[in-house]
């Protein structure tokens, strides 16, 4: 039975009826830019072939009802009550029909189920919310775009989870196309789908998902925000985005070392997705390659979010001839990836499980993603 099947099964068992319609959207992977989307830069996310499902119908009446494989309750809401508090994984969806709900004349009955791993750093939690905006879109009329919808996604996030995160995951599980990457100006807020032509190159990106579990919410994320706002601040700008690599030595001279060395990689790290781009459109794999090794440094180096067992994922794979490699996501856990030939990921999963058990590290997990298409209504 195909994921859309079984969602559609669940809900029928949870809710003794059936749902209206099925959407879906996917999970991501950052090809390069992390944590320059709340400083208003650039990122270029791609969706990854792994998705959320949701079955929903509507109600008669004013209750909003979600249920997931991930356990066995169903946790509520009432439209007409306080904003949903300590619902567990709840908070994800219904913080995003909390976020909705003005025009709302009845409530809903959801179930998701999903194969996007969870806390790895692929961002199973856009891929909840966006899967779910697009269903109340639809069901209570509120012809948002999808580019308000990843906004809104991140609003619940930020508002009702309470995790401080950027817009750049919803916007890349709403608005990713098969075989591209989401160019996303975080300040603009405008999007280009930049095409990476993987396949005729034989490559793939791997995952290695070192199944150290991150927390957003934690101290390091919020520190790392706070880091850059201040330098934003001392700086006299908005946000970094309005600094370019010219502005360092005046970054380095007017800061402390700690908040010069953040500052250092989120404008190092827009110039390098710029940088990529043009790489892509040049059909140069091998800069693009030496880009991400360098964003990796400097996540090590000056942001200081890697941890050692993604540090080793990412030699291994260099090791193995990966054309480049970079933890993404967040950082304190979760995945690398690597960009390697298609022929040599056998390889890249002996030696990385090989190097991992070396060290004492849980054995990791390696595979490859598909850079896969957005948010959608599967039936
Ligand atoms: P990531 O987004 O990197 O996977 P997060 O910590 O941001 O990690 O989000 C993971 C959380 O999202 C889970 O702990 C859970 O609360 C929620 N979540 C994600 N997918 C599902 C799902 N299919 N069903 C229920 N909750 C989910
Ligand atoms: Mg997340």
């Amino acid at each position: 039975m195909s994921l859309k099947e079984q969602v559609v099964a669940s809900f029928e068992n949870t809710f003794g009826h059936q749902p209206d319609g099925v959407w879906s959207a996917p999970g991501r992977a950052n090809l390069i830019g992390e944590h320059t989307d709340y400083n208003l830069g650039f990122v270029l996310p791609f969706g990854i072939n792994f998705r959320t499902y949701v079955a929903v119908a509507k109600r008669a009446d004013r209750k909003c009802r979600v249920a997931s494989t991930i356990d066995s309750k169903i946790y509520e809401f009432d439209l007409d009550g306080e904003m949903p508090k300590n619902l567990d994984w709840a908070l994800y969806p219904l913080g995003v029909a909390w976020v909705m709900r003005e025009n709302a004349d009845f409530g809903f009955d959801a179930f998701f189920d999903s194969n996007v791993p969870i806390g790895a750093g692929l961002s199973s939690s856009a891929a909840i919310e966006c899967s779910i905006a697009l269903a109340l879109n639809e069901i209570w009329n509120t012809n948002h775009t999808k580019q308000e919808l990843a906004l809104i996604g991140q609003k619940a996030e930020n508002q009702v989870v309470g995790a401080p995160t950027g817009m750049m995951d919803q916007t890349a599980s709403m608005l990713a196309q098969s075989d591209g990457a989401v160019l996303l100006d975080c300040k603009k807020l405008e999007t280009k789908v930049i095409d990476l032509g993987l396949t005729k190159n034989n490559l793939v990106i791997a995952v290695i998902d070192t199944k150290v579990a991150h927390r957003h919410s934690d101290g390091g994320y919020r520190s790392r925000r706070d880091s850059c706002e201040l330098g934003a601040k001392t700086l006299g700008v908005e946000s970094l985005r309005e600094l370019s690599l010219s502005d360092l030595p005046r970054a380095q001279s007017q800061l402390d070392d700690l908040t010069y060395r953040r500052v250092k990689h989120i404008i190092t790290e827009n110039q390098r997705v710029l940088d990529s781009v043009s790489a892509l459109r040049d059909g140069n794999l091998e800069s693009l390659g030496r880009l991400l090794l360098e964003s990796h440094s400097s996540m090590r180096d000056d942001f200081e979010i890697s941890v050692p067992e993604l540090d080793l994922a990412v030699e291994t794979a260099m090791e193995v001839g990966a054309i480049g490699s970079r933890m993404t996501g967040g950082g304190f856990g979760g995945a690398a990836i690597a960009l390697i030939a298609e022929s040599k990921l056998g390889e890249l999963e002996i030696a990385c499980k090989k190097a991992f058990e070396a060290n004492s590290y849980a054995e990791p997990n390696i595979f490859a993603v598909v850079p896969s298409e957005g948010a959608r209504k599967d039936s």
